[in-house]
């Protein structure tokens, strides 16, 4: 998911709309906005892409200097409009508005004891969890209520928090998530990624730390830390595939870190070829890489058509190959007669390399190597990316030789984790880790995570 908010500007709806255009790969399910005018707090959000949900919308109805906004991409909670966020909470003394993205690993337990507590909840998603822990009691919202509440839950957030007279941005005690800081003028923005910053013309501040909650409101900026850990374990996938190459995480460029695994691999990872292609959008920079690398030329083996939206892609599998045959397409007179060297940022499931490797031999490839930008993943994610059971992970049920033989492939390879880490903390002084907790099974939030299926199961 992406989370967008802006304090303090005229067409705060209008720029959040724009913040969450350059956001919406995170999330393709659904988008919405909450604006505070001042009085009350107004939405509008509804399932689809942002430009279809915001078709009729009418900026003139959502007025005010202060919004948060959400694109949703559903790991946890159905694909319902009640999970599209921003959540709206209607109060007698104060209403608040939620916007999420991570995953808590915890829900199911907490909200099984807010139940139990007289709680009614009007989503399946995870995210609705945090309001109940922060109105119980009809406590007032503060950043000591907000600080206990984010301290009962367990694993990866960033989370904005809306009420009539502040802004709150909180980041979970690992930083498992990109949330970063902006100035538009004398406006204060918060977003996912920085390329919404951007795209808004406001520039960066600063990242939000693991463990820290940030207030906003007409006073400007505060900080407080609501937990003492702080070890950052900010997701490699972000780095691998999600995020936008334009974005800067954790002070790395996206590009410069994904051209670096691609170099990295050709290290490790060498083979005598005619070409290097990527698979278009995300591996096109690990392709540069790997080409520059090896002193191999670079080419545009394979093209996206860019009209085929996801809403395009059916829900059946008949329809899905379709899908995937209508969105990219091999280009045959660079592919014919060639010994390619095809490069993946990750194989999941492994059907999309299989359909790709078929597609450049059909295409008349004389060999296809793969070479994927990331280490096998062989554990499911807790925190927020879409790869939640093992059963589903290629690599989690087949060595490297079975893998090649199902995907097609004349060879195959990963890059190592160690070179995953080098390629994204390369240029980094600024401290700290990586989570690859689905490639190497070290869950910076383990310990709650076995306790977690202890108990839900
Ligand atoms: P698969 O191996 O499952 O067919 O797909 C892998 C491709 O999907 C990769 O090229 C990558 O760009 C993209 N991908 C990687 N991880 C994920 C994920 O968690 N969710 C989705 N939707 N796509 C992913
Ligand atoms: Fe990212 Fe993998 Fe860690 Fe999940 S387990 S947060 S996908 S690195
Ligand atoms: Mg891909």
């Amino acid at each position: 998911c992406g989370v967008f908010g802006i304090w303090g500007h005229e067409k705060a709806a209008e720029l959040t709309y724009y913040g969450l255009h350059s956001l919406q790969h995170r999330g393709q399910e659904g988008a919405g906005i909450v604006v505070n005018d001042g009085i009350e707090l107004n939405v509008h959000k509804g399932l689809g892409l942002v430009n279809d949900v915001f078709k009729d919308a009418k900026f003139d109805q959502l007025q005010g200097r202060v919004a948060i906004g959400h694109v949703r991409y559903s790991t946890q909670g159905e694909k319902v409009y009640e999970n599209v966020q921003p959540l709206l909470f209607r109060g007698q003394t104060a209403s608040m508005a939620l916007a999420h993205n991570g995953n808590i690993v915890n829900a199911y337990k907490l909200r099984g004891r807010l139940e139990k507590q007289g709680s009614i909840f009007q989503t399946s998603s995870d995210t609705e969890v945090l309001m109940h822990l922060l109105k119980r009691n009809g406590q007032d919202v503060n950043e000591e209520t907000i600080g206990n509440a984010l301290n009962q839950l367990v694993g990866a957030y960033a989370y904005l928090i809306l009420t009539k007279k502040k802004l709150y941005a909180a980041l979970d005690p690992t930083g498992i998530r990109p949330l970063s800081i902006g100035i538009l003028g004398n406006a204060y923005v918060v977003a996912s990624e920085t390329c919404a910053f951007d795209q808004i013309g406001a520039s960066f501040l600063r990242e939000v730390t693991p463990g820290e909650l940030i207030t906003i409101d007409d006073e400007g900026i505060k900080s407080i830390r609501f937990t003492a850990s702080n070890q950052r374990r900010m997701c490699a996938m972000e780095y691998v595939y999600l995020a936008r190459p334009d974005s800067n995480l954790n002070y790395v460029n996206v590009h410069a870190s994904r051209k670096q695994m691609g170099k990295e691999l050709a290290k490790e990872a060498p083979k005598d070829a005619d070409i290097v292609i990527g698979v278009p959008d995300s591996s096109i920079s690990s392709a540069i890489g790997y080409a520059e690398e090896s002193g191999l030329p670079y080419e545009m083996g394979i093209i996206k058509n860019r009209y085929v939206g996801r809403t395009f892609i059916q829900p059946s599998q008949e329809l899905r190959e379709q899908g995937v045959k209508m969105k990219l397409a091999p280009v045959r007179g660079i592919i014919e007669g060639k010994r390619v060297i095809m490069i993946d940022d990750s194989i999941v499931r492994g059907t999309t390399s299989k359909r790709i490797v078929q597609m450049l031999k059909d295409a008349g490839a004389k060999e296809v190597h793969v070479r994927i930008a990331a280490p096998p993943i062989q554990n499911p994610c807790y925190y927020g990316i879409d790869m939640s059971t093992r059963d589903e992970l290629i690599a989690a049920n087949h060595n490297i030789d079975e893998i090649a033989e199902i995907i097609g492939a004349d060879s195959i390879a990963y890059l190592s984790e160690e070179g995953l880490e080098r390629a994204i903390l390369k240029e980094k002084s600024l401290n700290q880790g990586i989570c690859m907790a689905c490639m190497n099974g070290k869950y910076p939030v383990k310990e709650i995570v076995e306790k977690e299926v202890v108990y839900s199961s």
